[in-house]
């Protein structure tokens, strides 16, 4: 769909750097996945350390399958159309939350 073709740009773009940012997490996890310092001050921050690469990259590959699961709702013109009720997403909804499946109104409901 043209309409949505700079969302999907930067939706790309946004995939290629976090493509890029897991795979330096993986190296840096490999790395870490070698024998914990003797030291009992270096281990725990060697444990600290593992968790926030765990974290960051638990959050990566949610973001990835989100924006994933956009682009093919971009390519099958599925997109902008709210997957509860059917309306139309606001343009500007869009572009703050790119990834949204629904419209303000339905949001909001599951929110409360
Ligand atoms: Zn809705």
């Amino acid at each position: 769909m043209k309409k949505y073709a700079a969302i999907r740009q930067k939706l790309l773009q946004r995939r290629e750097l976090l493509v890029k940012r897991m795979q330096e997490i993986a190296q840096q996890q490999q790395r870490a996945e070698g024998p914990l310092s003797q030291d009992f001050a270096e281990q725990a921050t060697e444990r600290e350390h593992e968790e926030v690469l765990d974290a960051l990259g638990e959050a990566g590959r949610l973001e990835l399958s989100q924006i994933n699961r956009t682009l093919e709702r971009i390519d099958s013109d599925e997109y902008g159309i709210c997957a509860e009720c059917g309306e139309p997403i606001a343009e500007a909804r869009l572009e703050v939350l790119p990834n949204s499946e629904y419209c303000i109104s339905c949001a909001e409901r599951h929110d409360h």
